[in-house]
């Protein structure tokens, strides 16, 4: 059975139990399904309710872009330890790190959008698209009311960025107060770094906590501001544009096609 052809596949509705939405994904992709999570509150609700259906068998990865705060291990141990998890964490390719690193230094991200977006392709993107590329389905932690941009997830959709691939997101339809409800009750553990303010939690120098009042997001690359998201673009000699991000990913892969 091909995943790109949703059709074939009976999927829950949309608005179904979580347990049973990954009930049914786990039963459904068998060893072509794993959890993908960076530890934050969803993803410790679908990691203990997996746990819980199949104890602790089940697939489960994270990007570890090498720049992590050390409180996400310390998660990552705990819930080797309670659950039984074996965690894989995907990494950099080493060649890629090193050209980019050694091109324009460790801290790159800081310069401007095209070398933060550039980390971001090297650390997360690159090796997410390695790994999705073996599995017929992804199960993650994204919520309708995480914000507009989130507010048409479904909870099982084809994921055309992905090769077609089945994405599966069992909390779609939950509240904030329904994650917080299921960890409280269920005793699970949770990253320490909320409890120091921080709101969302990603690379150790790309988050920050947030002042009260202040948009989730605003703890996330602070001192890009909203008129810097876009990517610069790049003039060739030859009058060609292109945009600054596609010129430093070049530079860094250039013996390597850009598709992925
Ligand atoms: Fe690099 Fe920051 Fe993106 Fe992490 S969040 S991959 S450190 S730019």
């Amino acid at each position: 059975m091909s995943a790109a052809n949703g059709s074939a596949y009976s999927w829950p509705a949309r608005d179904a139990k979580a347990e049973d939405v990954l009930r049914w994904a786990l039963g459904e992709f068998r060893d072509k399904i794993a959890i993908t999570t960076s530890f934050q509150a969803t993803g410790m609700v679908i990691l203990d309710m997996a746990a819980c259906l199949t104890g602790g068998n089940v697939k489960v990865f994270s990007l570890d872009t090498g720049r992590l705060h050390n409180e996400t291990y310390e998660l990552i141990e705990q819930v080797r330890r309670r659950y039984g998890i074996q965690v894989e964490l995907l990494h950099p390719d080493g060649g890629e790190l090193s050209r980019m690193t050694s091109l324009y230094g460790p801290n790159l991200f800081y310069d401007d959008i095209s070398r933060r977006r550039l980390c971001c392709e090297i650390r997360k993107v690159r090796p997410l698209n390695r790994k999705l590329a073996t599995l017929d389905a992804w199960i993650v932690g994204l919520r309708r009311s995480q914000g507009a941009a989130r507010g048409d997830v479904e909870t099982v959709t084809l994921d055309h960025d992905h090769g077609g691939i089945v994405k599966v997101s069992p909390l779609a339809h939950w509240t904030e107060d329904e994650v917080w409800d299921y960890i409280k009750r269920n005793d699970v553990p949770t990253h320490k770094l909320y409890d120091m303010g921080y709101p969302s939690i990603g690379c150790a120098p790309c988050t920050r906590p947030t002042k009260p009042g202040e948009s989730p997001r605003a703890g996330r690359w602070w001192w890009e501001s909203d008129a810097d998201k876009e990517c610069g673009i790049h003039i060739s000699p030859d009058g060609g544009v292109r945009s600054s991000f596609d010129v430093l990913l070049e530079e860094v892969l250039p013996a390597t096609p850009r598709a992925r």
